[in-house]
């Protein structure tokens, strides 16, 4: 896309943001480069910019620039997953900084840094980002990096992103928000997030068919820098396919998160009315005790809820056997509907109910959903 001499909306840049007709063939969908390697000139310079596939190739040049678009930021890195983007964030810091997590995020996130990290000398403290008193509490001398997650995983927890900003600011630290579950929905960057990750497996690719992730940042500094030393050094790469699907399904990112969020919204009402159902964390409900900070910062409130069943363990790992629409199975932002117990995933440290059971809504019709949900819970 050249620079358009108008503000587009974001619809907009989703569909063109990062290409442009092939030059070569006219091609109105850029061709998929399989190469690794490339030629050099005579002089020994690399004309086309791109010398060998780990360093840079096409497709992911091209789904770099547009990730950067659609979050706003300076400039992206996409990674072969979520995880390897959020480790590229961590492996930019050093041994010895301190870093403040959340009690509540993505277990694989809380994971690496409480398993993986800690190893490798990084200072972690896990605190409630709902009390901001709290993050204030937690900030040492060492603080370089807040992480947040917002909603948070799965109890969707909001996190003030702009108030944890200003925090992490007044520290001397940068704000990363892991921004998975809310693409389009919220703008970390304009609340003041320095750093976006994506695992872009989920609404990005959309599909169910693809892993990646990425890490936007708002500048290209010095720490953006140690990023791309990461993703080119150590190699956790995107496939050239890889990167030209997540690009393609971003096209219709907008969209469909538009679809994902009314359907949830109309299957939350639902279930929060339901005999059966103790308790329904989603955002768009003006019971959720943080519905007025999700007016604020979130323009929608995404396809991802969670419900607490009135019964115990065992009912709620029986309940989706019954289900006919919903599958069995972890992940989401894609286009069919999924429904997961996660405690029995999340590993011994879990603190999620253990009659919880989490949703990602797809993009069947509202009321096929509800009528699976409905037979299901009074039978
Ligand atoms: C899935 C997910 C990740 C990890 O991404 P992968 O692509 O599975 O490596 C990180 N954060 C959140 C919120 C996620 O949902």
């Amino acid at each position: 896309m050249d620079e358009a001499d108008f503000p587009l909306h974001v619809e907009s840049i989703a569909v063109h943001a990062g290409r442009a007709v092939d030059p070569a063939t006219g091609a109105v969908i850029a061709p998929l480069h399989f190469s690794m390697t490339f030629e050099r000139a005579a002089d020994g310079s690399f004309p086309s910019g791109f010398s060998y596939s780990r360093s840079n190739n096409p497709n992911r040049a091209a789904l770099e620039s547009a990730l950067a678009l659609l979050e706003g930021g300076a400039v992206a890195a996409a990674f072969g997953s979520g995880m390897a983007a959020a480790s590229a964030i961590f492996q930019a810091l050093a041994p010895n900084d301190h870093v403040i997590a959340p009690l509540e995020a993505y277990h694989g996130v809380l994971r690496l840094l409480r398993d993986l990290f800690a190893r490798w000398q990084l200072a972690v403290d896990f605190v409630d980002m709902t009390d901001l008193a709290a993050v204030e509490g937690a900030v040492r001398s060492s603080t370089k990096l807040i992480w947040v997650e917002t909603p948070s995983n799965p109890t969707l927890r909001l996190t003030d992103i702009a108030a944890v900003a200003a925090i992490a600011h007044h520290a001397g630290a940068q704000l990363a928000c892991d921004n998975t579950w809310s693409p389009i929905l919220q703008r970390p960057f304009a609340l003041g997030a320095d750093l976006v990750m994506h695992s872009t497996t989920k609404y990005f690719g959309g599909h169910s068919d693809v892993l990646g992730g990425a890490v936007v940042a708002r500048e290209a500094n010095e720490f953006f820098q140690r990023v791309r030393e990461v993703q080119t050094l150590g190699g956790a790469v995107p496939a050239p396919f890889d990167c030209w699907l997540i690009h393609r399904g971003m096209q219709t990112l907008p969209w469909r998160i538009r679809a994902h969020s009314a359907n949830a919204l109309r299957v939350a009402e639902f279930l929060a009315s339901h005999a059966r159902v103790e308790r329904v964390h989603y955002p768009g409900l003006e019971a959720h005790p943080q519905h007025d900070l999700a007016l604020r910062q979130m323009n929608r409130f995404g396809g991802m809820l969670a419900f607490e069943l009135r019964g115990d363990r065992a009912e709620a790992l029986a309940l989706p056997n019954e289900l006919k629409i919903f599958t069995r199975a972890t992940s989401l932002g894609g286009v069919e509907s999924l429904i997961e117990h996660r405690q029995s995933i999340e590993g011994p440290e879990t603190k999620t109910p253990a009659n919880l059971l989490r949703l990602s809504i797809g993009l069947e019709h509202p009321d096929d959903l509800i009528a699976d949900l409905a037979r299901t819970l009074a039978s």
